[in-house]
Protein backbone atom coordinates (compact mmCIF):
# COMPACT_ATOMS: atom_id res chain seq x y z
CA UNK A 1 0.00 0.00 0.00
CA UNK A 2 2.90 2.82 1.53
CA UNK A 3 4.95 1.60 -1.96
CA UNK A 4 1.95 2.16 -4.24
CA UNK A 5 1.01 5.29 -2.65
CA UNK A 6 4.88 6.33 -3.10
CA UNK A 7 4.89 5.31 -6.65
CA UNK A 8 1.52 6.98 -7.25
CA UNK A 9 2.60 10.49 -5.51
CA UNK A 10 6.07 10.06 -7.29
CA UNK A 11 4.06 9.71 -11.26
CA UNK A 12 2.30 12.86 -10.22
CA UNK A 13 5.19 14.98 -9.21
CA UNK A 14 7.60 13.75 -12.13
CA UNK A 15 4.30 14.45 -14.72
CA UNK A 16 4.21 18.32 -12.88
CA UNK A 17 7.38 18.32 -12.79
CA UNK A 18 8.49 17.56 -16.57
CA UNK A 19 6.71 20.70 -17.53
CA UNK A 20 8.12 22.87 -14.65
CA UNK A 21 11.39 21.86 -14.89
CA UNK A 22 12.17 21.90 -18.53
CA UNK A 23 13.67 25.44 -18.84
CA UNK A 24 16.42 24.30 -15.44
CA UNK A 25 17.10 20.87 -17.23
CA UNK A 26 18.77 22.38 -20.04
CA UNK A 27 21.18 24.31 -18.24
CA UNK A 28 22.21 21.85 -15.74
CA UNK A 29 23.91 18.68 -16.23
CA UNK A 30 22.03 15.71 -17.37
CA UNK A 31 22.61 13.08 -14.20
CA UNK A 32 20.59 16.04 -12.17
CA UNK A 33 16.90 14.46 -12.01
CA UNK A 34 13.67 16.50 -12.57
CA UNK A 35 12.54 17.68 -9.90
CA UNK A 36 16.24 19.21 -8.41
CA UNK A 37 15.43 22.40 -9.69
CA UNK A 38 12.35 22.65 -7.43
CA UNK A 39 14.26 20.89 -4.94
CA UNK A 40 17.23 23.65 -5.10
CA UNK A 41 14.43 26.23 -5.26
CA UNK A 42 13.09 25.31 -1.55
CA UNK A 43 15.96 24.41 -0.58
CA UNK A 44 17.56 27.68 -1.28
CA UNK A 45 13.91 29.42 0.53
CA UNK A 46 14.82 26.91 3.49
CA UNK A 47 17.94 27.80 3.99
CA UNK A 48 17.02 31.90 2.90
CA UNK A 49 14.30 31.52 6.29
CA UNK A 50 17.66 30.08 8.19
CA UNK A 51 19.31 32.93 7.81
CA UNK A 52 15.96 34.95 8.69
CA UNK A 53 15.74 32.94 11.50
CA UNK A 54 19.21 33.16 13.00
CA UNK A 55 18.61 36.91 12.70
CA UNK A 56 15.54 37.06 14.36
CA UNK A 57 16.74 34.85 17.10
CA UNK A 58 20.24 37.37 17.39
CA UNK A 59 17.86 40.27 17.90
CA UNK A 60 15.63 38.44 20.48
CA UNK A 61 18.73 37.17 22.06
CA UNK A 62 20.11 41.15 21.86
CA UNK A 63 16.70 42.54 23.00
CA UNK A 64 16.93 39.70 26.18
CA UNK A 65 20.34 41.38 26.94
CA UNK A 66 18.86 44.67 26.86
CA UNK A 67 15.88 43.75 29.08
CA UNK A 68 18.24 42.25 31.25
CA UNK A 69 20.32 45.61 31.52
CA UNK A 70 17.35 47.77 31.91
CA UNK A 71 15.46 45.31 34.62
CA UNK A 72 18.64 45.72 36.50
CA UNK A 73 18.35 49.19 36.41
CA UNK A 74 14.87 49.51 36.63
CA UNK A 75 15.21 47.48 39.95
CA UNK A 76 18.27 49.35 41.36
CA UNK A 77 16.42 52.62 41.05
CA UNK A 78 13.28 50.94 42.52
CA UNK A 79 15.22 50.01 45.78
CA UNK A 80 16.15 53.68 45.58
CA UNK A 81 12.52 54.35 45.73
CA UNK A 82 11.71 51.84 48.42
CA UNK A 83 13.97 53.51 50.61
CA UNK A 84 12.49 57.17 50.10
CA UNK A 85 9.24 55.57 50.16
CA UNK A 86 10.04 54.30 53.66
CA UNK A 87 11.35 57.64 54.82
CA UNK A 88 8.50 59.45 53.32
CA UNK A 89 6.29 56.63 55.47
CA UNK A 90 8.36 57.94 58.33
CA UNK A 91 7.62 61.67 57.74
CA UNK A 92 3.83 60.70 57.62
CA UNK A 93 3.95 59.18 60.87
CA UNK A 94 5.84 62.33 62.74
CA UNK A 95 3.60 64.59 60.78
CA UNK A 96 0.35 61.99 62.33
CA UNK A 97 2.17 62.83 65.93
CA UNK A 98 2.13 66.42 65.39
CA UNK A 99 -1.30 66.77 63.82
CA UNK A 100 -2.57 64.61 66.97
CA UNK A 101 -0.84 67.14 69.24
CA UNK A 102 -2.06 69.60 67.20
CA UNK A 103 -5.87 68.63 67.37
CA UNK A 104 -5.75 67.83 71.13
CA UNK A 105 -4.30 71.08 71.67
CA UNK A 106 -7.02 72.41 70.31
CA UNK A 107 -9.14 70.81 72.21
CA UNK A 108 -7.54 72.16 75.03
CA UNK A 109 -7.51 75.84 73.44
CA UNK A 110 -11.23 75.60 72.88
CA UNK A 111 -12.18 73.96 76.14
CA UNK A 112 -10.40 76.93 77.71
CA UNK A 113 -11.76 79.69 75.40
CA UNK A 114 -14.91 78.13 76.85
CA UNK A 115 -14.15 78.48 80.63
CA UNK A 116 -12.97 81.83 79.26
CA UNK A 117 -16.66 83.19 77.86
CA UNK A 118 -18.01 81.25 81.09
CA UNK A 119 -16.20 83.44 83.03
CA UNK A 120 -16.92 86.44 81.22
CA UNK A 121 -20.46 86.27 81.07
CA UNK A 122 -20.21 85.88 85.28
CA UNK A 123 -18.25 88.73 85.21
CA UNK A 124 -20.45 90.59 83.25
CA UNK A 125 -23.61 89.48 85.54
CA UNK A 126 -21.30 90.41 88.83
CA UNK A 127 -20.98 93.84 86.78
CA UNK A 128 -24.36 94.24 86.41
CA UNK A 129 -25.71 92.95 90.36
CA UNK A 130 -22.98 95.61 91.06
CA UNK A 131 -24.72 98.08 89.33
CA UNK A 132 -28.12 96.92 90.28
CA UNK A 133 -27.36 97.43 93.48
CA UNK A 134 -25.49 100.47 93.37
CA UNK A 135 -28.42 101.45 91.52
CA UNK A 136 -31.24 100.54 94.44
CA UNK A 137 -28.89 102.01 97.04
CA UNK A 138 -28.94 105.16 95.28
CA UNK A 139 -32.69 104.96 94.96
CA UNK A 140 -33.10 104.10 98.59
CA UNK A 141 -31.15 107.14 99.65
CA UNK A 142 -33.19 109.22 97.19
CA UNK A 143 -36.25 108.61 98.55
CA UNK A 144 -34.93 108.77 101.99
CA UNK A 145 -34.09 112.48 101.63
CA UNK A 146 -36.73 112.90 98.78
CA UNK A 147 -39.29 113.04 101.03
CA UNK A 148 -38.40 116.28 102.36
CA UNK A 149 -36.03 117.50 99.51
CA UNK A 150 -33.31 118.03 101.89
CA UNK A 151 -29.86 117.21 102.46
CA UNK A 152 -28.53 114.94 105.03
CA UNK A 153 -27.54 118.01 107.54
CA UNK A 154 -31.66 118.90 107.33
CA UNK A 155 -32.62 115.39 108.07
CA UNK A 156 -30.56 115.64 110.90
CA UNK A 157 -32.05 118.77 111.65
CA UNK A 158 -35.21 118.28 111.02
CA UNK A 159 -35.71 115.37 113.62
CA UNK A 160 -38.28 115.82 116.51
CA UNK A 161 -35.50 115.37 118.81
CA UNK A 162 -32.42 114.01 119.01
CA UNK A 163 -33.13 110.34 119.73
CA UNK A 164 -34.92 110.27 116.79
CA UNK A 165 -31.84 111.67 114.65
CA UNK A 166 -30.38 109.20 116.12
CA UNK A 167 -32.58 106.35 115.28
CA UNK A 168 -32.63 108.00 111.24
CA UNK A 169 -29.03 108.20 111.29
CA UNK A 170 -28.27 104.73 112.50
CA UNK A 171 -31.13 103.63 109.80
CA UNK A 172 -29.13 105.63 107.14
CA UNK A 173 -25.77 103.98 107.97
CA UNK A 174 -26.89 100.72 108.65
CA UNK A 175 -28.84 100.61 105.39
CA UNK A 176 -25.61 102.44 103.78
CA UNK A 177 -23.51 99.73 105.68
CA UNK A 178 -25.60 96.90 104.21
CA UNK A 179 -25.89 98.09 100.85
CA UNK A 180 -21.53 98.47 100.83
CA UNK A 181 -21.24 95.49 102.11
CA UNK A 182 -23.14 93.64 99.62
CA UNK A 183 -21.03 96.22 96.75
CA UNK A 184 -17.71 94.97 98.07
CA UNK A 185 -18.90 91.26 98.55
CA UNK A 186 -19.81 91.46 95.05
CA UNK A 187 -16.73 93.34 93.74
CA UNK A 188 -13.94 90.84 95.75
CA UNK A 189 -16.17 88.41 93.79
CA UNK A 190 -15.24 90.61 90.18
CA UNK A 191 -12.26 90.40 90.89
CA UNK A 192 -11.93 86.71 91.74
CA UNK A 193 -13.43 85.92 88.46
CA UNK A 194 -10.85 88.64 86.83
CA UNK A 195 -8.34 86.35 88.36
CA UNK A 196 -9.21 83.77 86.76
CA UNK A 197 -9.77 85.11 83.88
CA UNK A 198 -6.50 86.47 83.54
CA UNK A 199 -5.48 83.07 84.42
CA UNK A 200 -7.42 81.31 81.70
CA UNK A 201 -6.23 83.82 79.18
CA UNK A 202 -2.57 83.44 80.28
CA UNK A 203 -2.94 79.31 79.95
CA UNK A 204 -4.59 80.05 76.43
CA UNK A 205 -1.46 82.04 75.35
CA UNK A 206 0.78 79.34 76.58
CA UNK A 207 -1.43 77.24 74.10
CA UNK A 208 -1.17 79.09 71.34
CA UNK A 209 2.42 79.61 71.61
CA UNK A 210 2.93 75.51 71.94
CA UNK A 211 0.44 75.01 69.08
CA UNK A 212 2.97 77.47 67.07
CA UNK A 213 5.76 75.70 67.66
CA UNK A 214 4.06 72.20 66.47
CA UNK A 215 3.19 73.73 63.77
CA UNK A 216 6.48 75.50 63.13
CA UNK A 217 7.76 71.68 63.70
CA UNK A 218 5.25 70.26 61.11
CA UNK A 219 6.11 72.75 58.11
CA UNK A 220 9.40 71.85 58.78
CA UNK A 221 8.59 67.68 58.61
CA UNK A 222 6.09 69.00 55.47
CA UNK A 223 8.92 71.01 53.79
CA UNK A 224 11.28 67.62 54.19
CA UNK A 225 9.12 65.34 53.21
CA UNK A 226 8.50 66.66 49.77
CA UNK A 227 11.62 67.27 49.03
CA UNK A 228 11.86 63.20 49.29
CA UNK A 229 8.62 63.34 47.66
CA UNK A 230 10.15 65.05 44.58
CA UNK A 231 13.00 62.74 44.11
CA UNK A 232 10.71 59.92 44.70
CA UNK A 233 8.52 61.33 41.87
CA UNK A 234 11.65 61.50 39.78
CA UNK A 235 12.81 58.54 40.28
CA UNK A 236 9.57 56.89 39.44
CA UNK A 237 9.60 58.69 36.48
CA UNK A 238 12.87 57.04 35.61
CA UNK A 239 11.36 53.37 36.72
CA UNK A 240 8.00 53.93 34.33
CA UNK A 241 10.09 54.76 31.47
CA UNK A 242 12.30 51.59 31.61
CA UNK A 243 9.58 49.83 32.38
CA UNK A 244 7.73 50.66 29.37
CA UNK A 245 11.07 50.09 27.30
CA UNK A 246 10.88 46.50 28.73
CA UNK A 247 7.53 46.45 27.59
CA UNK A 248 8.41 47.02 24.15
CA UNK A 249 11.37 44.79 24.20
CA UNK A 250 9.02 42.09 25.12
CA UNK A 251 6.56 42.81 22.58
CA UNK A 252 9.10 43.10 19.34
CA UNK A 253 10.54 39.53 21.42
CA UNK A 254 6.95 38.55 21.22
CA UNK A 255 6.51 39.44 17.47
CA UNK A 256 10.19 38.23 16.59
CA UNK A 257 9.18 34.69 18.27
CA UNK A 258 5.61 34.61 16.79
CA UNK A 259 7.80 35.23 12.90
CA UNK A 260 10.24 32.47 14.08
CA UNK A 261 7.44 30.01 14.38
CA UNK A 262 5.75 31.01 11.30
CA UNK A 263 9.52 30.66 9.41
CA UNK A 264 10.03 27.29 11.18
CA UNK A 265 6.31 26.26 9.87
CA UNK A 266 6.85 26.76 6.51
CA UNK A 267 10.77 25.21 6.42
CA UNK A 268 8.65 22.71 7.91
CA UNK A 269 6.45 22.77 4.96
CA UNK A 270 9.51 23.41 2.49
CA UNK A 271 11.17 20.23 3.93
CA UNK A 272 8.02 17.90 3.52
CA UNK A 273 7.78 18.75 0.20
CA UNK A 274 10.98 17.81 -0.62
CA UNK A 275 10.83 15.10 1.34
CA UNK A 276 7.49 14.04 -0.75
CA UNK A 277 9.89 14.28 -3.66
CA UNK A 278 11.92 11.88 -2.42
CA UNK A 279 9.18 9.68 -1.17
CA UNK A 280 11.01 9.70 2.14
CA UNK A 281 10.26 9.85 5.26
CA UNK A 282 12.84 11.00 7.68
CA UNK A 283 12.18 9.67 10.89
CA UNK A 284 13.93 10.55 14.54
CA UNK A 285 13.78 9.77 17.95
CA UNK A 286 15.59 6.04 19.14
CA UNK A 287 14.84 4.41 16.52
CA UNK A 288 11.85 2.93 13.87
CA UNK A 289 11.82 -0.61 12.81
CA UNK A 290 12.46 -0.25 8.81
CA UNK A 291 12.05 -2.83 6.14
CA UNK A 292 13.24 -1.53 2.90
CA UNK A 293 10.13 -1.60 0.11
CA UNK A 294 10.73 -0.17 -3.36
CA UNK A 295 13.88 -0.59 -3.75
CA UNK A 296 16.08 -1.80 -6.91
CA UNK A 297 17.10 -4.99 -4.93
CA UNK A 298 20.73 -4.06 -5.67
CA UNK A 299 21.99 -3.74 -1.59
CA UNK A 300 21.44 -6.03 0.94
CA UNK A 301 20.99 -4.13 4.37
CA UNK A 302 24.57 -2.75 6.26
CA UNK A 303 23.88 -3.65 9.60
CA UNK A 304 22.35 -7.16 10.23
CA UNK A 305 21.69 -6.87 13.55
CA UNK A 306 19.52 -4.08 13.35
CA UNK A 307 16.92 -2.30 11.25
CA UNK A 308 16.44 0.75 13.38
CA UNK A 309 16.41 3.48 11.86
CA UNK A 310 16.67 6.88 14.30
CA UNK A 311 17.00 9.27 10.68
CA UNK A 312 15.69 8.62 7.03
CA UNK A 313 17.20 10.48 4.15
CA UNK A 314 15.57 14.14 3.17
CA UNK A 315 15.45 16.80 5.62
CA UNK A 316 15.28 17.36 8.78
CA UNK A 317 15.18 19.95 11.60
CA UNK A 318 17.50 20.38 14.79
CA UNK A 319 17.80 23.35 17.24
CA UNK A 320 17.68 26.04 15.42
CA UNK A 321 18.40 24.99 11.67
CA UNK A 322 17.21 23.10 9.58
CA UNK A 323 19.30 20.40 7.64
CA UNK A 324 19.25 18.28 4.85
CA UNK A 325 20.53 14.72 5.90
CA UNK A 326 22.31 12.82 3.02
CA UNK A 327 22.12 9.31 4.52
CA UNK A 328 20.27 7.23 6.67
CA UNK A 329 21.28 6.45 10.64
CA UNK A 330 21.17 2.91 11.76
CA UNK A 331 20.96 2.41 15.64
CA UNK A 332 22.60 -0.85 16.94
CA UNK A 333 25.18 -2.18 19.64
CA UNK A 334 28.51 -1.43 19.73
CA UNK A 335 31.06 -3.46 17.79
CA UNK A 336 27.50 -4.94 16.07
CA UNK A 337 28.95 -6.17 12.43
CA UNK A 338 28.99 -3.97 9.25
CA UNK A 339 28.50 -5.33 5.66
CA UNK A 340 29.14 -3.83 2.56
CA UNK A 341 26.20 -3.12 1.09
CA UNK A 342 27.07 -4.59 -2.35
CA UNK A 343 29.74 -6.28 -3.80
CA UNK A 344 33.28 -3.44 -4.73
CA UNK A 345 36.36 -2.43 -4.00
CA UNK A 346 37.58 -0.55 -0.98
CA UNK A 347 38.09 3.11 -1.56
CA UNK A 348 38.70 4.59 1.95
CA UNK A 349 39.11 2.99 4.90
CA UNK A 350 39.83 5.31 7.80
CA UNK A 351 40.66 4.85 11.33
CA UNK A 352 41.82 8.77 12.27
CA UNK A 353 39.02 8.86 15.61
CA UNK A 354 40.04 7.90 18.79
CA UNK A 355 36.59 9.60 19.99
CA UNK A 356 34.33 6.79 19.86
CA UNK A 357 31.91 7.61 22.73
CA UNK A 358 28.52 9.44 22.62
CA UNK A 359 29.37 12.97 22.54
CA UNK A 360 27.42 16.26 21.64
CA UNK A 361 29.97 18.08 19.65
CA UNK A 362 31.96 17.55 16.60
CA UNK A 363 35.19 16.33 17.03
CA UNK A 364 36.29 16.81 13.59
CA UNK A 365 37.48 13.45 12.92
CA UNK A 366 37.12 12.75 8.81
CA UNK A 367 34.82 15.70 8.62
CA UNK A 368 32.53 14.57 11.11
CA UNK A 369 32.68 10.82 9.59
CA UNK A 370 34.83 9.59 12.26
CA UNK A 371 36.35 5.88 11.18
CA UNK A 372 34.78 4.93 8.05
CA UNK A 373 34.73 2.87 4.82
CA UNK A 374 33.94 4.18 1.12
CA UNK A 375 33.23 0.93 -1.59
CA UNK A 376 33.18 2.08 -5.04
CA UNK A 377 30.53 -0.55 -6.54
CA UNK A 378 31.77 0.88 -9.90
CA UNK A 379 29.86 2.53 -12.71
CA UNK A 380 29.76 5.36 -10.42
CA UNK A 381 28.03 4.20 -7.51
CA UNK A 382 29.39 4.77 -3.94
CA UNK A 383 28.50 3.70 -0.63
CA UNK A 384 29.90 4.98 3.07
CA UNK A 385 29.80 3.61 6.18
CA UNK A 386 30.08 6.56 8.90
CA UNK A 387 31.33 6.64 12.75
CA UNK A 388 32.63 2.63 13.02
CA UNK A 389 34.11 2.06 16.14
CA UNK A 390 36.82 0.64 13.82
CA UNK A 391 37.04 -0.39 9.98
CA UNK A 392 37.60 -4.34 9.43
CA UNK A 393 38.91 -3.71 5.22
CA UNK A 394 42.24 -2.07 3.87
CA UNK A 395 42.42 0.47 0.85
CA UNK A 396 42.17 -1.65 -2.55
CA UNK A 397 40.51 -4.88 -1.12
CA UNK A 398 37.48 -6.06 -3.05
CA UNK A 399 35.09 -6.80 -0.66
CA UNK A 400 31.93 -9.54 -1.35
CA UNK A 401 28.06 -8.34 -0.86
CA UNK A 402 27.35 -9.18 2.85
CA UNK A 403 31.54 -9.14 3.94
CA UNK A 404 32.62 -7.28 7.49
CA UNK A 405 34.02 -4.38 6.38
CA UNK A 406 33.90 -2.64 10.34
CA UNK A 407 31.97 -2.25 13.40
CA UNK A 408 29.39 -0.04 14.80
CA UNK A 409 30.27 2.68 17.23
CA UNK A 410 30.33 6.29 17.79
CA UNK A 411 33.24 8.08 16.16
CA UNK A 412 33.44 11.55 14.56
CA UNK A 413 30.23 13.86 14.95
CA UNK A 414 27.90 11.23 16.42
CA UNK A 415 26.10 11.37 19.90
CA UNK A 416 24.87 7.87 19.92
CA UNK A 417 26.37 4.20 18.46
CA UNK A 418 25.01 4.17 15.19
CA UNK A 419 25.84 3.56 11.24
CA UNK A 420 25.59 6.73 8.88
CA UNK A 421 24.95 4.96 5.37
CA UNK A 422 24.99 6.92 2.42
CA UNK A 423 25.18 6.59 -0.98
CA UNK A 424 26.53 8.66 -3.73
CA UNK A 425 26.32 8.49 -7.47
CA UNK A 426 29.15 9.11 -10.16
CA UNK A 427 31.25 11.54 -7.85
CA UNK A 428 32.21 11.64 -4.72
CA UNK A 429 31.66 15.53 -4.70
CA UNK A 430 29.40 18.00 -3.47
CA UNK A 431 26.73 15.59 -1.32
CA UNK A 432 24.20 17.94 -2.21
CA UNK A 433 24.36 16.82 -6.13
CA UNK A 434 25.24 13.25 -5.90
CA UNK A 435 23.65 11.94 -2.86
CA UNK A 436 20.59 9.80 -3.21
CA UNK A 437 17.91 8.15 -1.31
CA UNK A 438 19.55 4.81 -0.07
CA UNK A 439 16.11 3.10 0.16
CA UNK A 440 15.93 3.13 -3.59
CA UNK A 441 19.19 0.33 -4.00
CA UNK A 442 17.35 -2.37 -1.13
ZN1 LIG B 1 37.24 11.97 16.33
ZN1 LIG C 1 23.61 10.21 9.40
Amino acid sequence: MISNAKRGLALALSLVLAFVMVLPMLSRPLYVPASAATTEELKQKIANLDEQIAASEEKIAENNKNKKEAQSSADSIQSEVDALQTQISAYNSKIDALNEQISSLNDDINSTQKDISETEKKLAKQKESIGDTQKLLGERLSAMYKTGNVTNLEILLEADSFASFLNRLELITRISKHDSDIIATLQEQSAELQSTKDTLESQQSSLQASKQEIQSAKSEQQDAKSQIVSKKSTLDTKVNTLNGYIEELDADSAELESYVAAARAQQQAYMNSINAQLAVTASTGTGTYVTPEGGNGTFVWPVPSSHNVSSGYGYRSGVGVSNFHYGIDITGAHGAEIVAAAAGTVSISANPCPHDYPKNYNCGCSGGYGNYVVIDHGNGLLTYYAHMASTACGVGQYVAQGQVIGYLGCSGYSTGNHCHFEVRVNSSGDRSLTARNPYNYF
